[in-house]
């Protein structure tokens, strides 16, 4: 048995059985780190002897017939998740020494739940980008091709998974950061309605938009990792009082009469005719299984590039004031002046596309131009999210591409952020009108896997999930798994 493929769901039921051991399993994933990340370069940071000291705590407790929902289950968080005493960097030159001093929420609740972390992965600086290229501590590489990307921003979490590094990691999605990278990399990916998961101990990059969600190599794991992490924070005023449904209950349900709508928006000139035919072929299963599939029109998608790299800027800007040497972080302590040392830190710990946005935002947000940028693409973005209103009373979800391409190569587009920002064309939209929404495999075009795209009304994950769990049974795409030479030691 090939411990670093199961699945939670079946690694749990076997260490519950008393089959296998969760020190076993964590071992597992730790060699295979050690394996194959040096050529991937997934985790910034490992834990290895925290995990297996917390792999034998779970050992014993499974032993005294606890049963907790992830007991004994290795995980990796994004490297943006707060974790006490486990550096966080943001994948930031200005954040490479950060040590926090509490669990945020995310690892709080993932422990309470009895999970084990393997350690922190690799990621676009403060998670603005689309291919992990613009991590300050290298790139990710894509384990299906080493020359492709992963996505991004969560890319070192989603080629984690997929390379058989750890079965579950979460990640954080502003304008696609979890459904683009499960996409490229042949992963399950699940958006959470804004609201659903609690930001408290994410770093924030645009607190409108941002949200934290599991990635796992198939739906019933998602599902089931929600289950964990969902629910009201008093720490986080935006988290939502609806009590979290169990997701795992209605996951079966089949998908006979569920009304589907297709935007023809989505269909974007200049997407792969191979993401198309793998898309068009899963439309063709969605209706074998009894769904109803209907084409229909969000008029306002073609604002939403625009809409959204005023608002993440904006919204960039004003969080990332709060790094300016003082408080924590790097400080340029050569620069004697206040100004001089303000300049110089922040000049010197954030990348190129860090600074991008900046300066894209407090240009959006100055006097003058606020009513002309900053007001205009808000009002625009309540003309998206009423497309989506709209849609909803027709349609139970909606069927679209995740990405307009598959992986790209490495180096492509790092001279064209335009370029760049198109990879998430189909996905921003979604951030915008704060639905939940999840990517799955679907196919593979040029040996390159494609994923699919499914959106909820706000709070429709368990419709989300039901849909997507009837596409996976009915499909082998979840089941492939990318060839990756076993190097001993590489890490
Ligand atoms: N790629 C988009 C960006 O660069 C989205 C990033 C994200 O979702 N964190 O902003």
């Amino acid at each position: 048995m090939d411990l670093i493929w199961l699945s939670v769901y079946e690694a749990r039921e076997r260490l519950r059985a008393g089959e296998i051991s969760s020190e076993e399993l964590t071992r597992a994933c730790l060699e295979r780190i050690e394996q194959v990340d040096g050529q991937l370069h997934a985790f910034l940071t490992v834990t290895a002897d925290l995990a297996l000291e917390q792999a034998r705590a779970a050992d014993r407790r499974l032993a005294a017939g606890e049963r907790l929902p992830l007991l004994g289950i290795p995980v990796a968080l994004k490297d943006l998740f707060i974790t006490k005493g486990i550096r966080t960097t943001c994948a930031s030159k200005i954040l490479e020494n950060f040590v926090p001093i509490e669990d945020g929420t995310h690892a709080r609740k993932l422990a309470e739940a009895g999970a084990v972390l393997l350690g922190k992965t690799n990621m676009d600086e403060f998670a603005m980008g689309s291919s992990n290229e613009n991590s300050a501590f290298g790139p990710v590489r894509n384990p299906w091709a080493l020359d492709r990307v992963p996505g991004g921003s969560s890319g070192g979490s989603a080629a984690a998974v997929a390379a058989g590094e750890a079965p579950l990691a979460l990640g954080t999605d502003t304008g696609g950061s979890i459904r683009q990278p499960a996409a490229l990399c042949g992963v399950v990916g699940l958006k959470p309605t804004y609201g659903r998961v609690s930001r408290y101990g994410m770093i924030a990059f645009a607190s409108s938009l941002d949200q934290a969600g599991p990635f796992a190599r198939d739906v019933r794991d998602c599902a089931l990792a929600l289950e964990v992490i969902a629910g009201v924070d008093p720490y986080d005023s935006t988290s939502l009082p609806d009590p979290v449904p169990s997701y795992l209950e209605s996951l079966d349900a089949g998908i006979k009469g569920m009304r589907l709508g297709v935007p023809r928006e989505y269909f974007v000139p200049g997407m792969e005719p191979g993401v198309e035919a793998a898309i068009k072929d899963a439309l063709a299963v969605l209706e074998d299984l009894g769904a109803e599939l209907d084409e229909v029109s969000l008029p306002h998608t073609e604002y939403g590039l625009a809409t959204y790299y005023l608002i993440a800027p904006a919204e960039c800007s004003s969080n990332l004031a709060r790094y300016d040497g003082v408080k924590y972080g790097y400080s340029a302590l050569d620069q004697q002046g206040m100004w001089d040392r303000y300049l110089a830190t922040r000049g010197r710990g954030f990348g190129p596309e860090v600074k991008r946005r900046i300066m894209l935002g407090t240009y959006a947000l100055s006097a003058g131009y606020y009513d002309a940028y900053y007001l205009r693409a808000q009002k625009v973005r309540t003309l998206i999210k009423a497309d989506f209103d709209q849609a909803f009373q027709r349609f139970d979800a909606l069927i679209t591409p995740t990405s307009p391409t598959v992986a790209f190569r490495l180096g492509e587009k790092t001279d064209d952020p335009l370029a760049m920002y198109l990879s998430d064309v189909c996905t921003l939209p979604v951030n915008m009108a704060g639905l939940p929404g999840i990517s799955l495999p679907c196919g593979f075009s040029d040996g390159l896997p494609v994923g699919l795209q499914i959106i909820g009304p706000a709070l429709g994950e368990a419709a989300v999930l039901r849909v997507a769990r009837a596409y996976e049974q009915a499909t082998p795409w979840h089941t492939r798994r990318p060839a990756l030479a076993v190097e001993a030691g590489t890490r």
